[in-house]
């Protein structure tokens, strides 16, 4: 079975997003008249196929549907998908040697900063970690000579902006490659390559599916040597995802842009609600001014995102009482579902950071995030409206 003729090309790069992500990534239909592609549950393939496929750890039509899409959707050259975002951040780093260095924003992901320090660290890549909001952190990308520079943008949990375009001139002169974890943004509004980034990556469990329902991970590029060392990544470290999550996560993909503006305008009147409303003493929201780097944000990203952090001065009992209390916001880690989740740093993600060290970065006992999903705003606003009210002397 080859490829289907009639579907529209990855290359073709005249179609809004929108419109791109329905019509992209859907080979492999034959001759049978589907309109969505099945899901092909093959660990291997007959030798010759003119398609090239040999075995699944190495490339299925699910991943290459899927690599399209995102291809398009971040607008890259390539795009290679793993298991999870975890996956995707193993493959990158792995590309590394002993005596290398990765200069890292301090507030990137924790699963990223444990791999760093617990994993390869014994193999002797060294990582340092730096504020990149402070301008004078960039000139170490120069002094330090490092092999990657890896930033976030929003940062988990505070949502501070780091300037993509700024940081990626200063890498441009040097060995350094740029590695953008576009997840907490999306693919929908924040395009790192084209602010000069080296490689995007997105743990595609968040919007990109979206439903909460799989994992998964893409490595996006426009240099046709680092997808080589992506494809060899994935299978030679045996990264690749499963073809029916691949399939989910690109039926995820055809709604991500209405999703993400949904939950962008829902985060945004919500946030509106928790600074002037509810009077809350910080929340912070990349498109309200009160943001440290409100004109960043705008500049760099079409709308805020679905993130909001808020404290909410009260004691740690106070806040849970007020987290069990909502009804629509289920206490859980991740984001970027149809559902709204909350999740209470300083007992869940930090809880085994020390509280003087969880206080120095900001993270007090009473910092909630909310990853709002696409429920009507209405029934959110009076969920959370309610269950401050009913827990104020808590
Ligand atoms: C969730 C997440 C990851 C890890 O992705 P998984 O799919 O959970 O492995 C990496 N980076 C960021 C910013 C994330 O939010």
């Amino acid at each position: 079975m080859t490829a289907d003729s009639d579907h529209p090309s990855a290359s073709d790069r005249s179609a809004h997003p929108e419109t791109a992500a329905i019509h992209t990534g859907l080979g492999f239909k034959g001759d049978t008249g589907a309109v969505i592609p099945p899901v092909y549950m093959t660990s291997t393939f007959a030798h010759g196929n003119p398609e090239g496929f040999d075995y699944t750890r190495s490339g299925n039509p699910n991943f290459r549907n899927l690599g399209e899409q995102l291809a398009i959707l971040e607008k890259a050259a390539h795009a290679q998908v793993f298991a999870s975002g975890v996956s995707a951040i193993t493959a990158v780093i792995s590309t590394l040697k002993s005596g290398d260095l990765v200069l890292a924003e301090e507030n990137v992901y924790g699963c990223t900063y444990r791999m760093l320090a617990q994993v390869f660290e014994k193999f002797g890549v060294r990582t340092r970690y730096v504020d990149f909001t402070d301008r004078a952190n960039w000139e170490l990308i120069e002094e330090l000579d490092p092999a990657l520079v890896w930033i976030e943008s929003p940062t988990n949990p505070l949502l501070k902006i780091i300037d993509i375009q700024g940081i990626a001139e200063v890498a441009k002169g040097t060995n350094a490659s740029l590695v953008v974890d576009n997840t907490f943004a999306s693919s929908i509004l924040q395009h790192p390559l084209e602010l000069g980034a080296d490689l995007t990556l997105i743990s595609t469990t968040k919007y990109t599916n979206g439903h909460s329902d799989c994992l998964g991970g893409a490595v996006c590029t426009n240099s046709d040597e680092w997808n080589e060392k992506m494809i060899f990544a994935q299978k030679a470290l045996g990264l690749q995802p499963s073809p029916f999550d691949s399939w989910l996560v690109a039926r995820g993909a055809r709604t991500e842009a209405l999703r993400v503006q949904r939950h962008s305008e829902n985060a945004l009147a919500l946030a509106t609600f928790l600074e002037n409303e509810a009077g809350l003493p910080l929340v912070r929201y990349p498109f309200l001014e009160s943001h440290p780097q409100h004109a960043l944000a705008k500049q760099q990203m079409s709308a805020g995102g679905g993130i909001i952090v808020a404290d909410l001065g009260r004691s740690v009992e106070g806040t849970v009482a007020f987290l069990k209390k909502l009804e629509y916001f289920t206490m859980a880690e991740s984001l970027g579902g149809i559902e709204s989740l909350v999740c209470h740093p300083a007992s869940m993600t930090h809880a085994s950071v020390p509280r003087e060290v969880r206080e120095q970065v900001g993270i007090t006992d009473s910092l909630v995030r909310f990853s709002v999903g696409i429920e009507h705003i209405d029934d959110l606003i009076a969920d959370v409206r309610e269950a401050l009210a009913a827990t104020a002397d808590a």
